[in-house]
């Protein structure tokens, strides 16, 4: 069965990192974006849809529960997985209860540091008592699925400094984290301010490359000591509490996104909606399609630059071989990857320049 994506682009802040088409929306188009959302889910007919739900955004968290309970009630309730992304901070009982009454068992938390000086940069209100809060009121309404997020390359992070987030993180005892590495791009303020070489946002101050590989490799290993393997390259779970949904992205198996910018699958094309919640609701209120552009990927080509994110990697068969076999063969005899059983997949020397070895199974 297909995943279910709903995007709530709405937060109470830019994050000075986010490359998302997300942020401070107009007042007013909350309920107007809502009630596009409906119309959305209602034309897709998702009774054959939907084992797993991903509300992402965006800050979903966010939503009072008036609009979760709209939302329940155009959807299906059968999740084996359904998880919701929030901020800390935006975590009331009242809001925990309805996420429940929408079958929402696994919450992400976007922790990104638990230094406040750190936040602080980023725009982001909460620190780490926050944190404690918020889990601590997750696990009291029975959410027990929880991720907690973590960005490496923070403005003035430091070895000592990625270690008290590390530690922090392990004192939760949570069966599921996420690390990212600092995106640099023209998408957000502080990447913009990077690329020129400026000051703001403390650009000045963001650590390099090879020190943010350090923190990287460090969570990797500490991770690990505590029971939680990477299962993607960014991505790190007790056995059996790997992300459903997420999976289905990395196995190339059927999504459906509702929402601004969300993406979808269905095996064979893949399409995305318009990236702008403004752009989103217009279309919706001229009765226009929300689809914004789609394509037929080379499912070849796909295989193993989406499956190599995987710590299980890829099982090429001989026709791959005869592709790719050059670039395979440079990449196992260089230390970038290994075989096991069969299957190839990236060393965590691979993995420091895994973007630069995607590029490779892509068309020039
Ligand atoms: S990082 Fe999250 S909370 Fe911050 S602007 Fe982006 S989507 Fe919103």
């Amino acid at each position: 069965m297909a995943g279910i994506y709903i995007s709530w682009p709405f937060c109470a802040q830019k994050c000075t990192y986010c490359n998302f088409a997300s942020g401070v929306q107009p007042k007013g188009l909350e309920e107007r974006y809502l009630a596009a959302l409906k119309l959305e889910i209602a034309k897709a007919n998702l009774s054959d849809y939907g084992d797993t739900l991903y509300l992402g955004g965006g800050t979903p968290s966010g939503m009072e529960p008036p609009a979760i309970d709209q939302l329940a009630a155009s959807l299906p309730n059968t999740w084996r997985e359904a998880t919701l992304e929030a901020a800390p901070g935006s975590l009331t009982p009242e809001r925990v209860r309805a996420w429940l009454r929408l079958g929402i068992d696994r919450v992400s938390l976007g922790v990104q540091s638990f230094v406040r000086a750190e936040l602080a940069r980023t725009g982001r209100k909460h620190d780490a008592a926050t944190v404690e809060r918020d889990v601590a009121l997750l696990r009291a309404e029975g959410i027990h699925k929880i991720n907690l997020d973590l960005i490496a390359g923070l403005p003035g992070q430091t070895a000592e400094s990625w270690q008290s987030s590390l530690d922090a993180l392990a004192a939760h005892n949570v069966p599921h984290a996420s690390v990212y590495m600092l995106e640099v791009d023209d998408d957000s303020r502080l990447g913009s301010e990077i690329l020129l070489g400026g000051k703001r946002y403390g650009a000045f101050d963001v650590p390099g490359d090879d020190q943010i590989a350090t923190f990287y490799e460090t969570a990797v290993e500490q991770f690990e000591r505590h029971g939680i393997h990477r299962y993607e390259i960014s991505n790190f779970a007790r056995p059996g509490a790997e992300s459903l949904h997420n999976l289905k992205y990395w196995h190339r198996e059927p999504y459906l996104g509702f929402g601004s910018d969300a993406h979808s699958f269905d095996g064979t094309t893949r399409w995305q909606n318009v990236e702008t919640a403004v752009d989103y609701v217009a279309k919706s209120e001229a009765g226009e399609s929300f689809r914004a552009e789609s394509s037929c990927p080379d499912p070849i080509e796909e295989k193993f630059f989406v499956g190599l994110r995987l710590t299980e990697g890829v099982n090429p068969d001989a026709s791959d071989w005869l592709r790719y076999g050059p670039a395979l063969e440079r990449h196992l005899s260089t230390g970038m990857m290994e075989r096991a059983d069969g299957r190839l997949r990236l060393t965590s020397r691979g993995i420091m320049v895994s973007n630069e070895i995607f590029q490779e199974f892509l068309p020039a």
